[in-house]
């Protein structure tokens, strides 16, 4: 049977330029569509699910573990009698922090530096002395630089994201805003699934070492079973990213079911649920370009307007 997964990140009436969100209205709205064309389940249900309904399945998923999500998300949730998954990183659940992904975009933001030096060998044009004549070019150096780490082996990436948030020492700590064990574990007790999104977030195909992955997926599985009273069952891989590699370690580590983004429908029959698409339902896309891609008639759209 097709199984749709739905992944969104942030749920809040506060957005961020470097952290943008869906604001609770909009996503009751699109809950209220959701529940209108799918029979909305729990990643359990909808994975043992053989018996064809008149509609199509789907799962809710959130990742990162914004407190909003038990702020905001939960109750709507609730409210419209829907189930969720939310996935955490391990640091960000123990440091409160956001992972290195929105707090990279927020530095860059709000920094008010003029130079940045960046140590790198290899690659050796990641590295050297740079200087910014505004905010602005600041930023759009920032912008290339997060683009260009997504290609480049993790140790080096973190190697540069600990440089640069050394020298961007002009902007405060953010609050302390993501969900903690407690936090967690009440989400559980009111019906609501927890799965791992690693230890700290990495592009998991750039972690180099079987140990370092390892670490990420088996460690991450390891710690929240000892904090939540039982393993999670799935983990979604950051930013979607993972290889054949990756999906191998997420099923020795124990996980049932691994998830990477797409825009495509699942196949709960499969024998290999460790690369389960997830449609990403983008914060700031507009309500059209949302309702489409809910329906699934983006994909189809764009291929005809592309011939
Ligand atoms: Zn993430």
């Amino acid at each position: 049977m097709q199984v749709r997964n739905f992944l969104f990140h942030r749920v809040s009436p506060k957005s961020e330029p470097w952290g943008p969100a869906i604001s609770p209205a909009r996503f009751r709205r699109v809950l209220k569509v959701l529940k209108s064309l799918y029979r909305v389940c729990s990643l359990e249900e909808a994975y043992t699910c053989s018996a064809p309904g008149r509609r199509p399945l789907a799962t809710v998923t959130f990742d990162d573990g914004f407190r909003e999500d038990i702020e905001y998300a939960a109750p709507i949730l609730e409210s419209l009698r829907l189930t969720a998954c939310f996935y955490l990183v391990v640091d960000s659940v123990e440091s409160g922090r956001p992972n290195w992904s929105y707090e990279l975009p927020r530095l860059f933001h709000l920094s008010a530096r003029r130079q940045l030096r960046i140590d790198c060998e290899n690659p050796r044009e990641l590295g050297g002395i740079f200087h910014f004549e505004s905010p602005g070019a600041l930023l759009t150096f920032g912008k290339d630089l997060l683009s260009r780490l997504r290609y480049v082996p993790h140790s080096v990436a973190s190697n540069i994201y600990e440089q640069v948030r050394k020298q961007l020492d002009d902007v405060p700590p953010g609050p302390t805003r993501m969900l903690n064990w407690s936090e967690a574990r009440e989400l559980i007790g009111r019906g609501f699934e927890i799965g791992s999104h690693t230890y700290t977030h990495p592009y998991l195909s750039r972690v180099e070492g079987d140990v370092d992955l390892a670490f990420e997926l088996g460690a991450s599985r390891e710690k929240l079973a000892n904090e939540l009273g039982f393993p999670p069952q799935s983990v979604s891989y950051p930013f979607g990213d993972y290889d054949r590699r990756v999906a191998q370690a997420a099923r020795a580590s124990g996980y049932r079911l691994g998830f990477r983004v797409g825009q495509v429908f699942a196949d709960n029959t499969s024998k290999e649920r460790w690369c389960e698409p997830r449609v990403d339902v983008y914060a700031d896309s507009p309500c059209l370009v949302t309702l489409l891609r809910i329906t699934g008639y983006l994909e189809p759209l764009k291929r005809v307007l592309r011939r």
